[in-house]
């Protein structure tokens, strides 16, 4: 048992509902672990749910990513040990915290050459790449030389989805919001960029794809882009929306998809990590691209665990790029 410094919110609202508090952590029960936090990985879900878009039970701990080292296992724990350097995505939310207990199965280790800050930085937004590029597009999958479009490129999920499409031979159109986040979109494997903010974005990409649109479409910012990411599909192509930035889609018409005769997914990271099979699974390829050296994490921001509030704020203000971590 020791005392440890935990960030809770009483109520959903704006940055300065999140405080510290020091908050009594126990021993692991069965099947659990207990980590030692080195850094947190701040994400857009924590504002989600820090300002109620998606509903959390009042008072509630946030944050779902971290790393650092295992202080204790609990009964029936076996792929873990104390003393192991460790990352996870997961639920329950919880990890702006110095040190935390929580499910054994939403934890793997961290191979020798990545860091603890790179850890924290990449697994809750380089698993969702994962799933995102290999896992969530059906019939064959994508193949190289496909063109998608991702919006919000240069942020965390983004530049790690640049650098991988990459990778995988894609030639992924980027938006983002300034012309020097596409420029970083671009440095890190975008093929074409455009920014959003001032450029009609689904009539540069009918340009870039010559009137076909492309396959899939990744879209994160939900209610500004919802209509223009439909109207950059192709025939049969495929709308991945996976977040809401910008605001909920309002609810969708059927026959908006007829036009083209679209299909339409909205996945959920956490569906493909309910066992710790297909978490090691996930988490093993994320690795190999790291290792390889293939996809990088860029840290674009550091924060104190004491100046959360300043991390949110600039999340949602648009001003951050790449990764952002809560030092611990
Ligand atoms: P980002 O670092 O990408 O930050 C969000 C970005 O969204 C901003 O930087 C901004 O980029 C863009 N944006 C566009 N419109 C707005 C707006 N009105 N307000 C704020 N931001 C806006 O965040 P993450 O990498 O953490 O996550 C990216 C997205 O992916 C989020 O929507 C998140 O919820 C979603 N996600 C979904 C998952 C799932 O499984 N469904 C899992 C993980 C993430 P710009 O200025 O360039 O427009």
């Amino acid at each position: 048992m020791s005392q440890e410094q935990v960030v809770r919110i009483a109520q959903p609202g704006a940055a300065e509902v999140m405080q510290l508090e020091l908050v009594e952590v126990g021993a692991p029960g069965p099947g659990e672990v207990r980590v030692r936090h080195a850094f947190c990985g701040l994400n857009y879900i924590d504002i989600y749910h820090r300002s109620g878009v998606y509903p959390l039970p009042m008072p509630s701990g946030l944050g779902m990513e971290a790393s650092g080292i295992v202080e204790a296992v609990g009964e029936g724990v076996s792929h873990l040990a104390e003393g192991d350097r460790v990352a996870y995505a997961s639920q329950p939310v919880g990890a702006y915290a110095t040190a935390r207990v929580m499910p054994a199965r939403c934890v793997v280790r961290l191979p020798d050459g990545i860091g603890l800050d790179t850890g924290a930085a990449m697994m809750l937004k380089g698993l969702t790449v994962q799933y995102l590029l290999r896992k969530t597009v059906p019939q064959g999958g994508l193949q190289a030389g496909d063109t998608v479009l991702f919006h919000a490129a240069a942020g965390g999920v983004g530049l790690i989805a640049c650098q991988w499409a990459r990778h995988l031979g894609l030639k992924l159109i980027g938006t983002a919001g300034s012309d020097e986040k596409c420029e970083l979109a671009r440095q890190h494997g975008a093929a074409h960029v455009i920014n959003y903010r001032r450029e009609d974005f689904a009539a540069r990409v009918k340009e870039h794809t010559e009137g076909r649109g492309v396959k899939v479409v990744y879209d994160s910012v939900g209610a500004d882009t919802w209509a223009g990411s439909l109207a950059c599909l192709s025939t049969f192509g495929l709308m991945v929306s996976f977040g809401n930035a910008s605001g909920v889609v309002p609810p969708v018409s059927l026959a908006s998809l007829s036009a083209n005769s679209l299909y339409l997914t909205r996945p959920v990271l956490f569906a493909h990590l309910a066992t710790r099979e297909s978490t090691q699974a996930m988490a093993d390829e994320l690795f190999d691209v790291v290792s390889q050296g293939v996809v990088r994490i860029p840290i674009g921001q550091r924060y104190a665990l004491a100046e959360v509030q300043q991390a949110h704020r600039e999340l949602e203000a648009r001003t951050t790029t790449g990764s952002g971590l809560l030092v611990i």
